[in-house]
């Protein structure tokens, strides 16, 4: 399929009642990396991908994979998207663990520190990837429970996740977050989510300052419209249809066309980069 036909112009009207959403129900499916050619940039290295069950964090595990990584994929409950991303990545002949559980919750990060070492005995690559959103249109009817849940899913993991892997962390190791071009350009109806990415541009740049010396980078990514489980789960029928159609390319982006960012930012050919963002948004900002 042809990245730039796919989807111009728009896609077809169409929702899913919960979040997360589900990638094999989305028409047309996201495209995915399966053409992705690697040549051992990660080989033998331990990425542990957060929301790596599907859209962004499914295409990083996949061309991950295919760089010679061992996975391993925390996701909330989408067990079918995540086994399929499970044999995915096992078609490259490395290993894929799964680790389900509300990252919300910072004994998950425990755990799946915990889970990796006891699977693999290292960590290299940490993507901070997982996240929830909640369109509201009026600014007052934003609840403090809603409020509290957007930070406590899309900020609080990148701190508990750092924290618990950092003892296990080397030189050469690398941290990703996944920001988005909402924390540039803000969204009127995703006020608390575009402040929890902005609060990850801040923490992304700071960390690496802090840990610089040891060796460790950290980096983001800040994706803009991408067609995701994530859009027909939290956007209304009518929105969805002409999600992305509002760039300079006039259509939402693939996950598949995030991958090179993210194998940039865990490889040796990153190694002079840290807090920087790299943005992949089909032109919608281009003064960041
Ligand atoms: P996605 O729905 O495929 O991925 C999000 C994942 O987050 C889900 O798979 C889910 O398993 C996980 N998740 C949500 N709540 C969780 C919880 N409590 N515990 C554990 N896991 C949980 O959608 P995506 O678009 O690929 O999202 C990946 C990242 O990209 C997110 O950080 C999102 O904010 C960011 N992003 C997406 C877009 C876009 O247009 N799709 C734009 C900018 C940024
Ligand atoms: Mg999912």
């Amino acid at each position: 399929m042809d990245i730039n036909e796919q989807q111009k112009g728009g896609q077809p009207a169409q929702t899913q009642s919960n979040q997360p959403g589900i990638e094999s129900i989305m028409k047309p499916r996201p495209l995915q990396p399966i053409d992705y050619i690697g040549s051992g940039k990660l080989k033998n290295r331990v990425a542990i991908i957060t929301g790596g069950d599907s859209g962004i964090g499914r295409a990083v595990a996949i061309a991950y994979a295919k760089e010679g990584a061992h996975i391993v994929i925390n996701y909330l409950e989408e067990h079918e998207d995540a086994n399929e991303t499970k044999k995915l990545v096992e078609q490259e002949k490395v290993k894929c663990l799964l680790v389900v559980g509300d990252i919300s919750k910072e004994e998950t990060s425990k755990k799946i520190v915990d889970q990796t070492m006891q699977e693999f005995g290292s960590i290299d690559i940490i993507v901070n990837n997982a996240a929830v959103q909640y369109l509201v249109k009026n600014f007052t009817d934003i609840t403090s429970e809603q409020w509290h849940k957007t930070f406590a899913t899309n900020i609080d993991p990148a701190f508990y996740l750092s924290k618990y892997a950092m003892p296990h962390l080397k030189e050469g190791s690398s941290i990703i977050t996944t920001t988005s071009v909402t924390a540039y350009k803000g969204n009127e109806q995703l006020i608390d989510y575009s402040a929890t990415k902005g609060a990850i541009v801040g923490f992304t740049r700071a960390l690496a300052q802090n840990v610089a010396g040891k060796g460790i980078r950290v980096n983001m990514v800040a994706p803009g419209p991408i067609w995701t489980p994530l859009i027909p789960s939290t956007f209304d029928a009518q929105q969805v249809a002409v999600f992305g159609v509002d760039t300079p390319m006039k259509r939402p982006g693939q996950p598949r066309e995030l991958v090179g960012a993210y194998v940039l930012l865990a490889s040796d050919e990153g190694t002079y980069m840290t807090g920087q963002c790299i943005h992949v948004n089909g032109g919608a900002i281009m003064n960041s």
